[in-house]
């Protein structure tokens, strides 16, 4: 009987003992997964796609959120400018309002990450953005110009200059540069506290993305943001997120099967982006 109890329990406990190994075993790689995917650059789309007129969404926010806590990127739409801070992401609307999206809102076109400070210094003085593009630019080439580079800049700005683009509705027949000639909206704001959120994305990836430096701006009352075209800082911390990983989420729509992604768009970015004409 004594025997027969002992079987007994071992059969019952030696399960559970494996089963709690293998549990570890798992989280362990779950871990290390996690730690990778944190170093992982994550796209929605092309931005040459949202340049060609492709506003439809594709990933809802909820999913966005599970790629990364920071970023930037636009809705279904170009319904604004996007940000993503921390849990929340925002919308810089084309009447200057700014908004949290709702969860099941989506995204054409983003770019996210986990940030993690790499490294970080002090912006003191009166820095405009030639200056600070400058200046991160030097830094880049001593890091090494064929990663990618997330940046948070928080401090007070002494001038900030953004714009966004008004809602546009399907059937989305115009490319990104007609519906920036007639609807886009500039903002300029003076003394503002917030955080710039930017990316670097190397040369090789101007047929993916916008190479160079990409900015979104929210200020700290979370009531004015949009795309930084210029700006001055007055004081700011500037921290760095290397980034090694990259990973592209394709929408499943016809409509984007039948765009045609082999023309460079290189120049018409450009002219987005900057607006050179502003
Ligand atoms: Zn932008």
């Amino acid at each position: 009987m004594k025997r027969f109890l002992t079987l007994c329990i071992m059969a019952i406990v030696l399960p559970t003992f494996f089963c709690v190994h293998a549990k570890s075993a798992d989280n362990r790689d779950a871990k290390s997964a996690d730690a990778a995917d944190r170093e992982i650059l994550f796209q929605v789309s092309l931005l040459q796609g949202l340049m060609l007129g492709d506003f439809e969404g594709s990933l809802p926010i909820s999913e966005l959120k599970e790629h990364g806590d920071i970023g930037l990127g636009t809705f279904t739409g170009v319904n604004g400018e996007m940000i993503v801070l921390g849990d929340h992401v925002y919308r810089a609307a084309g009447d200057g309002s700014v908004e949290e999206a709702a969860a099941d809102e989506r995204v054409p076109f983003a770019a996210v990450t986990f940030f993690d400070v790499d490294e970080q210094e002090s912006l003191d003085g009166s820095i405009d953005f030639a200056a600070l593009r400058k200046r991160l630019d030097e830094k880049v080439a001593t890091l090494g110009v064929n990663r990618f580079y997330f940046i948070k800049i928080k401090g007070l700005f002494s001038r900030m200059n953004v714009r966004s683009a008004l809602k546009q509705n399907p059937p989305y027949d115009k490319t990104l540069v007609q519906v920036m000639e007639k609807d886009q909206r500039f903002f300029n704001y003076e003394n503002v506290a917030g955080t710039v959120v930017g990316l670097y994305c190397p040369a090789y990836m101007n047929m993916l993305n916008a190479a160079g430096w990409h900015m979104h701006f929210i200020s700290d009352d979370r009531a004015k943001g949009g795309h930084v075209l210029g700006l001055e800082i007055k004081s700011a911390q500037l921290e760095w997120d290397y980034t090694n990983g990259f990973q592209m989420q394709l929408p499943n729509s016809k409509s984007f099967a039948e765009f045609d992604l082999q023309v460079d768009q290189s120049e018409d970015i450009k002219k987005v982006e900057t607006n050179e004409k502003h």
